[in-house]
């Protein structure tokens, strides 16, 4: 039986995967079964922060699973301290949870809000305004801050106590905070999933405001766009705020299943032991990942990551069949006349990996992608957008 009868036989069937088997990496260059090589364009998912089995990563990992790979929460580690104190010292943030992927990053973010609003306020303050066409995950309560309804229509009922706003409509933001009883408002910096669109500046401000009136959460969910996505080390450094919890997973621990809520001075001490926990949350291995990850998210590096934006933009632009782009630093979400899923089709049979948000071409690559590398690709994406 071939990898495709294997997988549809024994894993269970939530994913529609590409017709491709990748084996091994370098960098931004995978390669599948049969040897052919593929530009990596989009770190699987926002992940490979580095790209693939990228040396340092790998040594600071392989070090780690040499000496312990987990002795859970129980004990006091060292890499999990470093890595906390590292997310702290670069971010002003006061303390961190951590778990091992983004909606448990999410969840944590929730149930702080949740808990800071009933000590202060009362229980019955338990709304969270989230954005329609919000991706905040797939557990229970992710999904239902998730403002898409097609993400919740088979899972009824869900968790209650969220309300969803359009996206940069600050008077609408401002009439659901005065109707609801809240504890927070919940927001992607850049949608990720739903299409790759940053919100206003002013939108951003107005929910800080409203959040510091009403003594709310801000919550800022940086599972996608944090780690330097978007060349800063999180998204929120460009819009001009600091929220008052960021969750963040993806990128952080460069291929490693990890995820962190950080914690703002107003919620530093919400939680108090059995508050909240996880078996593998701050595992040893991941966290030198992290570390390793996060100690290279440099300013250069931030401003390297902008000038490979400002070309990709650039390019594709005035590209034939492009209607629009949108993003930040290397996160990028390209309007097309084409259909994007035969773009996608036509840039892998070129050598190259895209993916797509919604009807849009999305653009993830590993922050170190060579500029060569990088042209490579863009000039295979825009001959597959042009129309026959
Ligand atoms: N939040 C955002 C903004 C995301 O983009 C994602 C995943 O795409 C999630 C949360 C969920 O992350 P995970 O799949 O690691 O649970």
């Amino acid at each position: 039986m071939d990898m495709k009868q294997l997988d549809q036989q024994y894993i269970a069937g939530t994913y529609a995967r590409f017709p491709l088997q990748i084996v091994s990496g370098c960098g931004a260059l995978l390669k599948d079964e049969q040897g052919n090589e593929y530009i990596d364009m989009a770190s699987g998912i926002a992940v490979n922060t580095f790209g693939a089995c990228d040396p340092e990563w790998a040594q600071a990992v392989s070090q780690q699973a040499n000496t312990l790979q987990h002795i859970s929460n129980l004990y006091y580690t060292n890499p999990c301290v470093e890595l906390a104190q590292m997310l702290c010292e670069k971010t002003g943030m006061k303390k961190v949870f951590f778990g091992n992927s983004g909606a448990e990053a999410n969840e944590c973010a929730i149930k702080a809000a949740r808990l800071y609003a009933a000590n202060k306020k009362g229980k019955e303050y338990y709304t969270i305004i989230t954005l329609q066409n919000s991706f905040h995950g797939r557990t229970i309560t992710t999904l239902a801050a998730t403002g898409q309804d097609s993400f919740h229509n088979d899972f009824t009922p869900l968790t209650p106590g969220f309300v969803y706003c359009p996206a940069n409509d600050v008077e609408a933001l401002t009439a659901l905070v005065n109707q609801h009883k809240c504890a927070a408002i919940m927001m992607e910096p850049v949608q990720g999933e739903g299409g790759v669109l940053p919100l206003t500046k002013e939108f951003v401000q107005a929910a800080r405001d409203l959040c510091d009136k009403k003594d709310m959460v801000l919550i800022f969910d940086e599972v996608q766009t944090g780690n330097g996505r978007t060349g800063s080390l999180y998204a929120y450094m460009q819009f001009g705020i600091t929220p008052d919890v960021v969750s963040t997973a993806k990128g952080l621990a460069g291929g490693l299943p990890l995820g962190a809520t950080m914690l703002g001075e107003k919620l530093q001490d919400v939680f108090t032991p059995g508050s909240h926990g996880s078996t593998f949350g701050g595992n040893p291995v991941c966290c030198a990942g992290a570390i390793s990850i996060l100690s290279r998210l440099t300013d250069e590096l931030m401003e390297d990551v902008k000038a490979k934006s400002a070309y990709i933009f650039n390019e594709l632009a005035s590209a034939d069949g492009v209607k629009s782009v949108s993003g930040m630093g290397l996160m990028i979400g390209i309007e097309t006349t084409k259909d994007a899923t035969q773009i996608v089709n036509e840039c892998m049979a070129n050598g190259v990996l895209v993916i797509k948000a919604k009807t849009k071409v999305r653009l993830l690559p590993p922050l170190n992608i060579t500029m060569e590398q990088l042209t490579q690709a863009i000039n295979v994406l825009k001959t597959a957008c042009k129309e026959a």
